[in-house]
C-alpha cells in the first residue's frame, strides 16, 4: 500500500513507505519481521520528519490489540500503539497518578519509550516497569535501564518494535489528576504553538545556560521561514507547517538554526526529532 506518510505525521510532511503494514497482534509483527526486510514503526508521528521522497522500509502502524490498555491494580499494560492521551484518560478515571506529565506529549507509548519522552519533571523511565520488544533476532521484556533510557534517548533501533509496556502508577484522586493536567495544559498553551502543526521540540536542550529555544530566539530566528516551514513566532524551538511545508523546508530551517547557534554561541545543537528515510543535516564543520 503506497500511502503518503504525511498522513501519519503531525507536521503533515513525508513521502510514501515501501509498504505500510497495520499489524494488530504480536504474531503479525513477528511475521512481518521474519521477512527480514528493513522496518520502522510510526506511532503518532509527533516526533518524526519523514523524507519527501519516502522511506525504503516496511513501516508499521500498530493497531488492534497492540493499542489496547489493561489495568491491574496499580499496574497498567498498554500496547505500543496506545495513545498517551487515551492511557491518561483511563488511568485518571481509575484514580492512578504519575502519568500526568504525558498530557503534554501527543504520542504513543512506543514513541514515548523510544525517546524516553518527558515533560514538567516527569518522564517515561520513571513510570515504566518493563517493556516488551520484538525484533527479528527475538525479543523479550526489558527494564528501562536495559533499554538505556536517559534524557530523550533509548538504545532502541529500527527493527526493534515496542509492542507492550507495563507502567507502575500510584493511587491518586481523579479530581487532583484533572486539576494537575489542566494546569500543565494551560502552561503549555501559554508558551508553545499548540494550535499549529509541529513535531514538538526541534533540538534537545544543550548544556548551556540558554535552552535551545532561548538560544534560537536570541539568534533572531523567531518567524524565520523557508518554503512552507516557519520557526514558530511563539517558541523558537518549534517549526510550524505554515502552509504546504515539505520536509526539505524543515530540514533547511534546522540547518540554518544550527549554523547560527554555532556561530553565535559555539554550541552544536543536536536534533530531538527523529529523521526517517535517509535524510540528515549537513555537518557544521
Ligand atoms: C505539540 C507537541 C508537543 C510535544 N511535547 C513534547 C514534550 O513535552 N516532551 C517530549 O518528550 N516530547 C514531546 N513531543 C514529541 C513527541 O510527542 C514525543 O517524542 C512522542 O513520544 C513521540 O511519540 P510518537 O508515537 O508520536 O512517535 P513517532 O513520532 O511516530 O516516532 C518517533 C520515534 O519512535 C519510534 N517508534 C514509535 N513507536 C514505536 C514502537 N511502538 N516501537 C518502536 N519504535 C517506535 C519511531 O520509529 C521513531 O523513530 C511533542 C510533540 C508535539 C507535536
Amino acid at each position: 500500500m503506497t500511502v503518503a506518510l504525511s498522513r501519519y505525521t503531525t507536521l503533515g510532511t513525508g513521502g510514501p513507505a515501501r509498504e505500510l503494514a497495520q499489524p494488530t497482534t504480536v504474531a503479525e509483527v513477528e511475521a512481518l519481521l521474519r521477512r527480514r526486510e528493513p522496518v520502522a514503526v510510526v506511532g503518532l508521528g509527533s516526533n518524526l520528519l519523514v523524507a519527501d521522497d519516502g522511506v525504503d522500509r516496511i513501516v508499521l502502524h500498530l493497531e488492534g490489540e497492540l493499542s489496547q490498555i489493561e489495568l491491574d491494580g496499580t499496574t497498567v499494560r498498554a500496547g505500543g500503539g496506545a495513545a498517551n492521551a487515551v492511557v491518561l484518560h483511563r488511568v485518571r478515571t481509575a484514580g492512578l497518578g504519575g502519568f500526568e506529565f504525558a498530557c503534554a506529549i501527543p504520542g504513543t507509548i512506543g514513541g514515548g519509550v523510544w525517546m524516553n519522552g518527558g515533560a514538567y519533571g516527569g518522564e517515561f523511565s520513571r513510570v515504566l516497569q518493563r517493556v516488551r520488544v520484538v525484533s527479528a533476532a527475538g525479543g523479550g521484556w526489558f527494564t528501562p535501564a536495559e533499554l538505556g533510557l536517559s534524557y530523550r534517548h533509548s538504545d532502541l533501533r529500527h527493527g526493534q518494535v515496542v509492542v507492550e509496556a507495563e507502567l507502575r502508577l500510584e493511587p491518586r484522586d481523579p479530581a487532583e489528576i484533572k486539576a494537575t493536567v489542566r494546569e500543565l495544559n494551560a502552561q503549555r498553551k501559554a508558551a508553545q504553538p499548540t494550535n499549529r502543526r509541529t513535531f514538538g521540540s526541534v533540538f534537545k536542550n544543550p548544556e548551556h545556560e540558554l535552552s535551545a529555544g532561548r538560544m534560537l530566539e536570541a539568534c533572531g530566528l523567531k518567524g524565520h521561514r523557508i518554503g512552507g516551514a516557519q520557526i514558530s513566532p511563539k517558541h523558537a524551538n518549534f517549526i510550524e507547517n505554515a502552509g504546504g511545508a515539505r520536509t526539505a523546508d524543515a530540514l533547511a530551517l534546522m540547518a540554518e538554526a544550527r549554523r547560527r547557534a554555532f556561530e553565535q554561541y559555539g554550541v552544536e545543537l543536536r536534533h530531538e526529532v527523529e529523521l526517517l528515510g535517509g535524510i540528515e543535516l549537513p555537518p557544521l564543520r
